[in-house]
């Protein structure tokens, strides 16, 4: 028994890699810029960007993906996805590893025009970002099993055409610094996701676009972009 006014939201949950366990979501952080996109190259770091989806904007990649209301410029973004196990705050880079349950491929799915007009008048991004179902994610690789991989392809194709490849190594801030920062300004806490950035390519999507999209030895995924509602 409980004394809820009602049943409490149902928790959002992503598949385990060879196995019948499920890894329970918490939040979904994501990083802005983490690869060099050839337009802004800059000598120093910047520290990226933070913003989040919500917990239910979780989906498992499989099948069919919502074509979103309000727009005519829905993007995709391939992105190593990081599966936080422990809670942590204030972590040092050299000890963030062991704050990561497992990997995933994920897209970070973007009402493009949304966001460019949220940005010219400083509004914040969520409309462009935290929809239903912009966050479809393959099933989460556990590191204690498979390790951490800090290298390897990451790729996506619409319709059979290469549009995003680079190399994790390639990133402008590992997921250990990624971790310690974010660490920094929130507790983190087991269940958290984090997108890491997406290389460059993305583009826009049509209803009936398929998405083929993975990470060399973390997960790969195809899906069909469904018809405007
Ligand atoms: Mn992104």
């Amino acid at each position: 028994m409980n004394n809820f006014v009602f049943e409490p939201p149902r928790v959002s949950s992503l598949p385990v890699h060879g196995s019948d366990a499920r890894f329970p979501v918490g939040r979904v952080f994501c990083l802005g810029r983490n690869y060099q996109w050839g337009d802004v190259v800059s000598a120093e770091r910047e520290v990226p960007a933070f913003f989040m989806k919500p917990a239910t904007s979780v989906v498992d990649a499989v099948g069919e993906i919502a074509f979103p209301t309000q727009t005519e410029q829905f993007c995709h973004e391939i992105e190593l996805v990081v599966a936080i196990g422990k809670d942590g705050y204030e972590v040092d880079a050299e000890d963030a590893l062991d704050h990561v349950w497992g990997y995933a491929a994920g897209l970070d799915l973007t009402r493009r025009d949304l966001q460019v007009a949220a940005k010219a008048v400083g509004n914040p991004w969520e409309p462009a970002k935290a929809f239903d179902g912009s966050a479809p994610i393959t099933p989460i690789r556990p590191a204690g099993r498979d390790g951490h991989g800090r290298q390897g392809a990451i790729w996506l194709r619409v319709n059979g055409v290469e549009r995003q490849r680079a190399d994790l190594d390639s990133q402008i801030w590992s997921v250990s610094e990624v971790i310690s920062q974010l660490s920094h300004s929130v507790t983190l806490r087991a269940g958290d996701l984090i997108m890491t950035g997406t290389p460059p390519g993305v583009a826009a999507l049509q209803p009936g676009d398929v998405i083929n999209g993975g990470i060399d030895g973390i997960g790969e995924f195809e899906v069909r972009v469904g018809e405007r509602r």
